[in-house]
């Protein structure tokens, strides 16, 4: 039986964050908490706080921080994370998230964050060969502007607080997983 983990993924997009946090889950049992989940469930039943989310996600911008650091902090306290522990993906997205994080669970509360480290050209081509909603131009070079400027920020502030693993993420899934489990397991 693997051991309770609490991590943070991090990558942009088209890294293979999305497959690699369900073998992840898979294989810690962790609660997975994906924020863009949370987000798009809100827009697809339609509440006030699902419109007000989607005006953002559809142009391809950040929720603002004070919403979604309360979103993840409601998710955060219940009875299964702290049974089950979590993979938290998609959040923190800036420094501002990731210290209300470190704030709200303490430095012990979090084990790891992780960082799946695909080039930007790698992940230009990769979007580039696949046909997804989300994936119009203008909205994805704004998502990895985004990352560059407001998210790489916050992995490296993992970095100045001791909790972040960089894992090389070009190569097949299963590599790639091999490599992420090696680190967290050496890391627990
Ligand atoms: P994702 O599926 O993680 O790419 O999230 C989809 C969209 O939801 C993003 O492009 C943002 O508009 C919004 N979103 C998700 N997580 C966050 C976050 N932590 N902070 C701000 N906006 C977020």
């Amino acid at each position: 039986m693997a051991r309770r983990v609490r991590l943070v993924i991090f990558g942009r997009q088209g890294a293979g964050k999305g497959t690699q946090c369900a073998l992840l889950i898979e294989r810690y049992g962790a609660v997975h908490i994906s924020t863009g989940d949370i987000l798009r469930a809100a827009v697809a039943e339609g509440t006030e706080f699902g419109r007000q989310a989607d005006a953002y996600m559809s142009a391809g911008n950040l929720v603002p921080d004070e919403v979604i650091i309360g979103v993840v902090q409601e998710r955060l306290a219940k009875p299964d994370v702290a049974e089950r522990g979590f993979l938290l993906d998609g959040f923190p997205r800036t420094e501002a998230q990731a210290q209300a994080l470190v704030a709200t669970l303490g430095n012990a509360g979090i084990d790891l964050a992780v960082n799946i480290e695909v080039p930007l050209e790698v992940v230009r081509d990769r979007i580039a060969g696949r046909n997804r909603a989300d994936d119009n131009a203008e909205a994805v070079e704004r998502r990895l502007q985004d990352y560059e400027d407001k998210t790489m920020p916050a992995v490296r502030w993992f970095g100045t607080i001791g909790k972040l693993v960089e894992v090389d993420g070009v190569g097949s899934d299963t590599d790639v997983f091999a490599r992420l489990t090696e680190v967290i397991d050496s890391h627990l």
